[in-house]
């Protein structure tokens, strides 16, 4: 181990950054420009996209409470399909766009160059067409991970209708709505969704949904296990089948740089879910800078980030991004332990991945299957790692490197969310010095700026801890919430006037590199000491025995919050009360006698959302014996974990 790894700094090699996109000086130059006049700036990097109009503004915002309004290039016309396909017809008309990984790896993977790329969009959207949608209708997509997913996003986009992607593993309620609250004149789904060797009947919970939804909506239906369904006459549409009969091809329709590209409802971590809108010039600008430079994608490199289309991480980086690049990405239907525990690996050696873009939470329950699985396969195709979702923990991100990594490749650590459309804080592997935990360095035109959590102030050294806002807007942020604008305006512009809160606490350290250290609606006080739930988390998952933790506060008579854990253990491993006591000496060791936690309950699973993030307001409720009124719980992706949690419960006072 070098000494700068030893002191916990991972400096980029000479030889990636000499072939990077993006070096040290050129972050610096780049960054420097990017904050002193970014309308300049991204008037330059908005030509990254094809325009029909070009622009002539480029940046029109204001952050004031009361009247909150975000506008980038407004006066450019453009088509996102046209620039994720179109565009790259004559240079790469036979190149794969995107490869098709299944369920099931005895069935074929399938490569879809951009010209078929634009054929199946073309298809799905004449058929759209021909069923009354247009410029401005809402469709919502409750589709498996399939090629389909793709040419109907895009689809829509052509046409100008505004998409709404629901994850596959959403039940019929929070389906019916998200429907509702966007007034969806279509829906298209897929007959069942395999995943993990199991078969979820999306058309039997589409049938469900649409109950409680007016009768005038379309139910496009895609054909895809070619299991049997139900079927209702004048509504329910055979999608592949009149796909097959339409034209080949369908021009698309010019589109104002802010009108809206999608709706996206946030995972619910924090509370009732939140339509987030993102427009089309912004937003493709961004998500494709950020795809090529974070990931230093180069022509060639095969892209693969293995999260669902229905989260943010699967629209910007799966699918906007990547294509208006004009990469290959690869899209995969399956889970990382179907058939085994192996299958990311067999997946990377297969398809010979280039970057690799997984949760945290998913590298720490590989983790905790063992290494064997990931050295049984040939990685030497990876040129880098990323993570995203929230903080990845040291022993994590060590194991990522040692064992996916083989110490030699760059990881990003991507501080981002729904609102943002892109990269908001993140090394860029040729330019930044990696520390595992921390997101380090803003990405161009994001000025990131800590405030003190209770008197707003802004905190101007470079070492400081607070709350983490944004002073300014950039082309990939959110315009707005569905219908909502008030909603809006409160729920991201009233607490710190003037600024843009992303809700997320935040050190940033001597050096300037930022930790996020959790929401701060997480943030517990235990006899005045303020603690992020990730710091806590963090030690007790650096425990060998210790798979998975989630830490809340709870009411206690002494030292006003006290600690609440809920540790997973490794498999294989008793919980025994020696153990317990094993665990508080060792958080005490770690982070000191404050934050030892009060309780420990052993947790077979933690109740998350299928972005794979822990619902700590869920186990804040068990923690304070307020279990009767969970809140939303529609999002979770298992919601049968909650039970058990209850029956478990340690505090019952
Ligand atoms: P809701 O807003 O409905 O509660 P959510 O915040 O979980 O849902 P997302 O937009 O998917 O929905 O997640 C964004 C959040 O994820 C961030 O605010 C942050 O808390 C966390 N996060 C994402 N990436 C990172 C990262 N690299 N490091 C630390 N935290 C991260
Ligand atoms: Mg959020």
């Amino acid at each position: 181990m070098s000494d700068q790894a030893a002191a916990g700094i991972y400096p980029p090699s000479s030889d990636f950054a000499a072939n990077a996109h993006v070096n040290a000086e050129l972050y610096a130059t780049m960054y420097a420009a990017s904050v002193a006049d970014p309308a300049a700036f991204w008037a330059e990097h908005g030509k990254r996209i094809d325009w029909i109009r070009d622009y002539t503004k480029v940046k029109n915002s204001s952050f004031d409470y009361g009247n909150v309004s975000i506008k980038w290039f407004e006066d450019g016309t453009l088509n996102v399909s046209a620039n994720c396909i179109d565009r790259h017809m004559v240079q790469r008309a036979n190149q794969t766009a995107i490869i098709w990984e299944p369920d099931d790896p005895a069935k074929p993977a399938r490569h879809i160059t951009y010209a078929e790329l634009l054929e199946q969009t073309s298809r799905m959207a004449n058929v759209l067409k021909a069923h009354g949608v247009g410029k401005g209708d809402r469709v919502v997509l409750y589709l498996p991970m399939i090629p389909e997913a793709a040419y109907a996003m895009l689809a829509c986009a052509r046409i100008g209708a505004i998409h709404s992607v629901v994850f596959a593993g959403f039940s019929p309620d929070s389906l019916a709505s998200r429907i509702n609250d966007c007034q969806a004149k279509a829906v298209i789904t897929a007959d069942f969704a395999p995943r993990g060797g199991k078969k979820t009947a999306l058309k039997a919970n589409t049938d469900k949904a649409l109950f409680d939804c007016s009768d005038k909506i379309k139910c496009l239906v895609v054909k895809h296990t070619g299991d049997q369904t139900s079927w209702v006459q004048d509504r329910d549409i055979d999608l592949l089948a009149e796909m097959a009969a339409a034209k080949p091809y369908c021009p698309y329709v010019e589109m104002g740089a802010e009108d809206p590209l999608f709706i996206l409802y946030t995972s619910g971590s924090t509370g009732r879910p939140k339509g987030v809108v993102h427009t089309s010039g912004g937003y493709l600008v961004y998500a494709s800078m950020t795809h090529q430079i974070t990931f230093d994608y180069h022509d060639g490199d095969v892209f693969w980030c293995t999260a669902d289309v229905g989260w943010v991480t699967g629209h910007s980086y799966i699918i906007y991004g990547p294509l208006a690049n004009g990469a290959t990405t690869l899209m995969f239907e399956g889970v990382p332990t179907y058939p085994d525990a192996g299958r990311f690996w067999a997946v990377c050696e297969k398809h010979k991945v280039s970057q690799f873009y997984t949760a945290p939470t998913a590298i720490r329950s590989l983790m905790g299957l063992g290494a064997d699985w990931v050295e049984r396969y040939d990685l030497s195709s990876l040129k880098l790692l990323g993570t995203v979702g929230e903080p990845i923990n040291p022993e994590a991100w060590n194991w990522y490197n040692t064992h996916v990594g083989k110490g030699t490749r760059p990881i990003v650590d991507t501080f981002w969310q729904t609102e943002t459309g892109g990269h908001m804080l993140t090394p860029l592997p040729g330019a930044t010095d990696a520390k595992p935990g921390s997101a380090t360095k803003p990405f161009f035109g994001v000025q990131p700026v800590v405030l003190d959590a209770s008197t707003a102030a802004i905190q101007a050294e470079t070492a400081a801890e607070g709350v983490l806002c944004i002073a300014d807007s950039w082309p990939g942020q959110m315009r707005t919430l569905w219908g909502d604008h008030e909603r809006f305006q409160e729920a991201y512009f009233s607490q710190y006037k003037g600024y843009y809160f992303t809700g997320d606490g935040c050190r940033r350290d001597a050096d300037g590199d930022y930790w996020i250290t959790g929401r701060v609606d997480d943030v517990i006080n235990v006899s005045g000491h303020r603690m992020g739930t990730a710091e806590v988390e963090s030690a007790l998952v650096a425990h060998e025995k210790v798979a998975e933790a989630a830490v809340v506060g709870y009411p206690h008579e002494i030292k006003g919050q006290g600690i609440y854990a809920y540790v997973t253990l490794m498999n294989g491993i008793e919980p025994t009360d020696s153990l317990r006591k094993e665990l508080e000496a060792w958080v005490r060791t770690e982070i000191g006698p404050i934050a030892k936690p009060d309780l420990i309950q052993w947790a077979p699973g933690l109740p998350k959302t299928r972005s794979g993030k822990i619902m700590r307001r869920i186990l804040r409720k068990i923690a304070e014996n307020d279990h009767g009124s969970l809140g939303d719980t529609s999002t979770l992706a298992d919601p049968s974990v909650v039970d058990d949690l209850v029956a478990n419960r340690m505090n019952r006072g």
